[in-house]
């Protein structure tokens, strides 16, 4: 017991001449604690919040039943660097359940502020061929395949597209028209995944899942040079026939 005694008191006088009078317990630090039970229940006491992630997208969307439903699920995405710019979603307007469909590549200034696409003199011609062709614009459903403005009307960048892209493909899904009219170069080779000039893609009818897909000029590339008008109004009627042939 003695012996003990003396063992404690040197070690004790050890410490002292080390570190003082203080007495030092050792203990173990683990640097970087695993998210252990005990740990989540201690930080959960201690009331401290771990940093909330931004949630950039709703990951179900796919689920969406309604196009009204996956409205409300995207409207909000910052996917890309569009939607800290837009002023408006355009998310798309018309007949839910149209066998026409018509897209076009984004919205343009006066898409971003109303939030719906082709408005303005675009919008207006727009409206105007679907007269031409029997067709009033509640009759048939019209999307974009970018919901969100580029800055200066600037061309979709490739990222962009291929980013927004699924958003289009499950209102294509929900719609299931059976013709769609691709509106510009862009939008012909975005939907279709082809690299073509727009007299190429516009020589043929395409199939995707099914779907038909016309290409012809966008109303706005009509404002600027009216010598094309005759060349969509081939395009259109094409379209059209298409439709009447599909929906007998
Ligand atoms: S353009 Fe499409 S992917 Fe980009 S933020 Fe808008 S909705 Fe999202």
């Amino acid at each position: 017991m003695n012996n003990i005694k003396k063992e404690i008191t040197e070690a004790l006088k050890d410490q002292q001449a080390i570190f003082g009078d203080m007495l030092y317990q050792e203990i173990s630090l683990e640097l970087q604690p695993k998210k252990s039970k005990s740990l989540a229940v201690q930080l959960d006491s201690d009331k401290v919040e771990e940093p909330k992630s931004e949630k950039l997208f709703n990951e179900d969307f796919e689920e969406a039943d309604s196009l009204e439903s996956l409205n409300s699920m995207i409207c909000e995405c910052q996917m890309c660097s569009l939607g800290k710019t837009r002023t408006k979603f355009v998310f798309g307007v018309g007949n839910p359940n149209a066998d026409a469909m018509l897209i076009g590549e984004a919205p343009g200034a006066d898409e971003d502020q109303k939030g719906e696409p082709f408005v303005g003199r675009a919008g207006k011609l727009l409206n105007d061929i679907l007269k031409a062709i029997n067709f009033a614009r509640e009759e048939v459903y019209i999307a974009n395949i970018l919901k969100c403005r580029p800055p200066g009307n600037r061309d979709p960048q490739p990222g962009e597209m291929e980013t927004c892209m699924p958003y289009l493909m499950k209102q294509i899904n929900l719609i299931k028209p059976k013709v769609i009219l691709c509106l510009g170069r862009i939008a012909a080779n975005g939907l279709l995944g082809k690299k073509l000039t727009l007299a190429a893609l516009r020589e043929n009818v395409y199939d995707i899942n099914g779907v038909k897909v016309v290409a012809t000029y966008h109303p706005a590339a009509l404002l600027r040079n009216p010598n094309w008008k005759r060349g969509c109004w081939e395009d259109v009627k094409k379209f059209r026939k298409i439709y009447d042939e599909l929906t007998a």
